[in-house]
């Protein structure tokens, strides 16, 4: 499973193989100022390899150095089917978009949960070493498919309003539980379940410690309401993947600000 988990990690930066070459032609324009001619989007292998032999020259040595940046893997944040697909009110799914691969979570439910299966075993690891520390986790829920959202924000719309409603992880379209790939989480006991007060919870602090290990992140934290437009829901956690959620954890940043940043060089 530890190589499956691997391929499916190379496969998220796999995707956007093309993309890389672009970027790294992107990158290395902005670096014209350097003695090297300008490098067309098929050279940057062949100018790493060449920085890598010795050079009777130290002077040419260093600017190649200086001249081949390392190249930035972006994450594939658009295809659908990706485990870094960055969903949101501004970059939604079709309403007919069911992912690919969904299976059954095997962990400890009040109902039967579907998630990609990408992130079933991970959330089984965690949900076992969580509870053999002492914290027994719920999941509350995974995959909802499009109708089940339209019919949650109706709920939702017509208990709290609009306005209220919009702050919640339920827009049809634009949630990832319809990614299937985003799991809530509460206490086995069900107290203050999707409830803010579940953070002042040993399991909530659990989680933020421990879930990016397992490829899963807090992905509406408290301060970042004003970006993801989500309130700040403690519960919910999105997988990634082990490489991108460490990423994403040590950065600080919510998903959309470390995608951006990322882009943007
Ligand atoms: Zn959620």
């Amino acid at each position: 499973m530890a190589d499956s988990l691997r391929a499916k990690v190379i496969l998220c930066t796999a995707l956007v193989a093309a993309n890389v070459l672009a970027v790294s032609y992107v990158v290395l324009s902005r670096t014209k100022a350097s003695p090297l001619p300008e490098l067309s989007s098929a050279e940057p292998a062949a100018l790493a390899s060449a920085s890598a032999e010795p050079s009777a020259s130290p002077t040419a040595s260093a600017a190649a150095a200086t001249a081949a940046p390392t190249p930035a893997v972006t994450a594939d944040t658009v295809s659908d089917d990706s485990l870094c697909r960055l969903i949101n009110a501004d970059h939604p799914v079709d309403a007919s978009y069911v992912p690919s691969g969904l299976a059954e979570a095997d962990v400890t439910s009040d109902h039967v949960q579907m998630l990609r299966t990408e992130a079933i075993a991970p959330l089984q690891q965690m949900m076992a070493d969580a509870k053999a520390q002492g914290v027994s986790l719920k999941l509350i829920s995974g995959y909802r498919s499009y109708t089940l959202q339209v019919s949650l924000q109706n709920t939702y719309i017509a208990r709290y309003g609009r306005k209220e409603a919009d702050r919640f992880d339920d827009h049809p379209g634009a949630s990832e539980h319809q990614l299937g790939l985003a799991v809530d989480l509460g206490n086995a006991s069900s107290a203050c379940e999707l409830q803010e007060c579940f953070s002042s919870y040993p399991a909530s602090q659990w989680l933020e410690e421990n879930a990016w290990k397992y490829g899963f992140i807090l992905r509406y934290p408290e301060s970042g309401e004003a970006v993801t437009g989500i309130r700040y829901s403690p519960w919910h956690y999105r997988y990634i993947g082990t490489e991108e959620a460490a990423k994403i954890h040590d950065s600080g940043l919510t998903m959309e600000e470390y995608y951006a940043a990322e882009t943007a060089g």
